[in-house]
């Protein structure tokens, strides 16, 4: 038995405590939970031995639920009450959900702020709660198998994870009551599993394929700090679509029709056809026996046959991987290191295709399955404090732009996709009409110039602005983001020191894909969007113009204009707006020069008026006294 020790009164034993800190890979089909013992990063297993939890939750009507294995082997016969892939589900909005379809077949209901809400048997549940209850699980594990309470956890996301599906998976930790250290890119963690942020700087590629989606990233090391150059994939790509290819050949070859497959034997087929999927990984035959109903027959897979079924999924990451080199901008031959990660590159043919493609061969000896959670065991020891002398300061950035609208629906960013974080950033805004005491801080994520091309992440109002004239007052907005990629803003008049401020908390976010394709969009309209923008700048200035002239002319034009100035005034203001509602940037940018240059006689006399009158009745002494 092992004796425990007790620091003597007044000596701190805190020096040599080794803190309690795990990294948890919340996967799609799969969760672990890793830390560092004695210098090296494991992964820990339940009392069964099982390293691997799957990520499925069953909510039973006592109020009991199960998770992990025991869940999965029910989420055929109790669909409705056994949330797999809640993943995907996370910081999306109801309609989001619904356009998931047959991918998520549950019973939802409408919550607060649009979230969806899985209705069960245990009432219902919100994918943010399904999702405690898997890092509830595992935090447990760790607790009881290293003997103490844990200190904190660094948990993975996916890179392309916006800041609504980061917050959800934060409050998912909330909610299980785990401190987290930090969120981390699955890639990231994954390179840091292999050391690699260890080296000076490089190309790596981590190639992700699980059980139900495909990652690739991109990313560059550089001084310490991971840039994203670019993440895609396929959201519904897998190892559950080998199991459905090798399941359909295996029912057409034992002559069961598949078109009448009652959903029981299709799960009883495609559950048979992984288990002979995993095991053709290690043999180049395996035999299968089938016996569900009247469905029977007994069968030999050769691997041959099992990767002629694969061949085209395989070659379909492929595809994508040519994709994201080519948005990331890096040619395949400068990628210095390849990163396997996810059960399925287990699969021979893969890692075969693989390291055709990229002409190197991948780092395959950290279990793929586990190099997720081992990277954040790792990242978890260093920030939990047990390394005093490491150097490493591991960073991530953000990956997609956050800014603020401007007037003419512009999106001014504050943050560039790619900063690394934790960051702060703050620019001075200023009103554009005299007299206004509120202002409208949008709050927007996305690499397009126009508001209704990005993501609307927040919206709030700066109230108690003290009327000035337009553009006087001057708006100091921080952009904060921290290092789990989340954003806070405020908003300060500084005259004043009016302050306001929000948490970001958007109730849902962007789907990868979309995030993929806004990104494609900025790339490919980029000169397009230059030039709306520009064009919109010159319309805003023009109105700023045409109202400040309309407001002048309205107070003081009856005392100083005569009616001829009057009406060449109009005249010119009407030939600005004509201007104004075309689409030449150019012409309207002209077009404000002439209106400036012709009134400008009007403006001098209006300072002149307005100096007189506050002359008026004063003495020069009583002036002088003001000063
Ligand atoms: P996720 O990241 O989606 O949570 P994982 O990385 O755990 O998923 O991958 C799960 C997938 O890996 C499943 O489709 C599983 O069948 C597959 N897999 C696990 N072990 C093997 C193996 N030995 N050979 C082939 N595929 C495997
Ligand atoms: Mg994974």
């Amino acid at each position: 038995m092992a004796l425990l020790q007790i620091a003597e009164p007044g000596q701190s034993a805190a020096p040599h405590q080794h803190k309690l800190a795990v990294g948890i890979d919340l996967g799609t089909t799969n969760s672990l939970v890793a830390t560092v013992k004695s210098g090296e990063a494991v992964t820990l297993p339940d009392t069964n031995g099982q390293h691997i939890l799957p990520s499925v939750v069953r909510y039973l009507n006592c109020g009991r639920k199960d998770v992990g294995l025991l869940a999965r082997e029910k989420a055929a016969e109790d669909p409705y009450n056994t949330i797999v892939s809640v993943k995907r589900l996370m910081g999306r909005g109801v309609e989001d959900v619904r356009a998931l379809g047959s991918e998520a077949p549950y019973h939802f209901v409408a919550g607060e702020n649009s979230m969806p809400y899985i209705s069960t048997v245990a009432g219902e549940k919100s994918p943010v709660q399904v999702s405690a209850d898997i890092l509830s699980v595992l935090t447990a594990r760790a607790e009881e198998s290293l003997g103490g309470e844990l200190v904190g956890a660094v948990i993975t996301v996916p890179a392309y994870f916006d800041d609504a599906q980061r917050q959800a998976t934060k409050d998912a930790a909330t909610l299980a009551n785990i401190k987290v250290l930090r969120l981390l890119n699955e890639p990231t963690a994954a390179a840091v599993a292999y050391g690699l942020d260890q080296k000076a700087e490089g190309v790596i590629a981590v190639y992700d394929l699980g059980g139900g989606t495909f990652d690739i990233s991109i990313l560059r090391l550089n001084k310490g700090v991971f840039e994203v150059l670019a993440t895609g994939g396929d959201s519904a790509l897998g190892g559950d679509d080998f199991d459905l290819a090798l399941a359909t050949w295996v029912a057409s070859e034992l002559g069961i029709d598949t078109d009448t497959l009652g959903s029981g034997l299709a799960r009883y087929l495609t559950e048979k056809a992984r288990e002979v999927k995993e095991a053709l990984t290690a043999s180049d035959t395996v035999s299968v026996s089938v016996a569900h109903g009247d469905a029977r027959g007994e069968l030999t897979v050769s691997r041959d046959q099992f990767n002629a079924l694969i061949d085209k999924l395989v070659a379909r990451t492929l595809r994508a991987c040519k994709r994201t080199l080519k948005d990331s901008g890096v040619d395949v031959a400068e990628v210095q290191n390849v990163v396997m990660v996810g059960g399925s590159t287990r699969v021979p043919l893969v890692r075969e295709k693989v390291s055709e493609f990229f002409g190197r061969e991948p780092h395959i000896d950290i279990d793929p399955d586990r190099v997720v959670a081992i990277g954040a065991a790792i990242q978890a020891d260093v920030l939990a404090g047990n390394k005093p002398d490491s150097d490493m300061l591991l960073l991530d950035v953000i990956p997609l732009s956050l800014g603020l609208e401007t007037m003419g629906g512009l999106v001014e960013k504050l943050v560039h996709r790619n900063t690394a974080i934790p960051v702060g950033r703050a620019q001075e805004f200023t009103t554009y009409q005299d007299g206004q005491t509120a202002m409208v801080i949008h709050v927007l994520q996305g690499e397009r110039e126009l508001v209704d091309d990005c993501r609307s992440l927040a919206r709030f109002v700066l109230r108690g602005i003290p009327p000035m004239a337009a553009g006087a007052a001057k708006i100091r907005v921080t952009f904060q983001v921290d290092a789990d990629g989340l954003l806070s803003v405020s908003a300060k008049e500084l005259s004043t020191g009016v302050e306001s401020s929000i948490q970001v908390k958007p109730s849902y976010g962007l789907s990868d894909g979309e995030i993929a394709q806004m990104l494609q969009e900025s790339f490919s309209l980029a000169q397009e969007d230059l030039e709306k923008r520009r064009l919109r700048e010159q319309q805003v200035e023009a109105d700023r113009l045409l109202v400040a002239l309309e407001q002048a002319i309205e107070a003081d034009g009856n005392e100083l204009l005569t009616a001829e100035e009057r009406d060449m005034l109009l005249s010119e203001m009407a030939q600005l707006v004509a201007l104004r509602n075309g689409d030449d940037a150019d012409a309207i940018e002209k077009g404000i020069v002439v209106l400036s240059n012709e009134s400008d006689f009007f403006a001098s006399r209006r300072m002149d008026h307005g100096i007189q009158q506050a002359l008026q009745g004063h003495t020069i002494d009583e002036i002088e006294e003001k000063k």
